[in-house]
């Protein structure tokens, strides 16, 4: 990623009828350092074992995590629930979390970053099924637009037994629910 500092010096400049005051002297490289930190996410380079005969639901929830809109530029962020049935392997727990988080860090659709993070695991594990729900607020239909604070948006992928198994299904929902 290249310097992005004067670019958002030229922002500030923009933002701002004072933009070389006090206060504002460290904000480019301040901006630019989270920016370098936030979008540039490391590889995503999870640990698999081999399962030792586990053949029941792996659950994870409550995993927090911030996106940014592709539309607007602005955050969203929220919690979902990541859960596997596994074959022959099983990830690490905080691979799930680490998933949701790798996959946020960039422009995104929460759409998008629910498929993703569902179908990374199913290409990672081939587990008998990955279900990835995510329920978020986006400041851009809090701060602008709509302005309807604390609306919440849910998105899910389901697949394998997940998607096909209504029990499986149900009892996923019931324990995220
Ligand atoms: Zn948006």
């Amino acid at each position: 990623m290249s310097k992005p500092a004067p670019i958002i010096k030229d922002l500030l400049e923009y933002l701002d009828p004072n933009p070389t005051r006090e206060g504002l002297r460290a904000t480019p490289q301040r901006y630019a350092d989270f920016i370098k930190d936030f979008f540039d996410a490391p590889k995503l380079d999870l640990s698999v074992f081999p399962n030792e005969g586990y053949d029941e639901m792996i659950v994870q929830s409550n995993i927090a995590f911030y996106s940014v809109c592709e539309h607007h530029l602005l955050p969203f962020f929220g919690y979902g629930a990541v859960a596997y049935i596994p074959n022959k392997h099983i990830v690490g727990l905080s691979g799930l979390a680490l998933t949701l988080e790798n996959f946020g860090r960039g422009l995104q659709t929460q759409e998008r970053l629910t498929t993703q993070v569902a179908e990374f695991l199913t290409d990672k594990l081939q587990p008998k099924g990955v279900g990835v729900i995510l329920t978020a607020r986006h400041l851009c239909m809090e701060m602008r637009g709509l302005k309807k604070p604390d609306t919440q948006t849910t998105t899910s992928c389901l697949k394998g037994l997940f998607k096909n198994n209504s029990s499986t299904r149900s009892e996923f929902l019931h324990i995220v629910g």
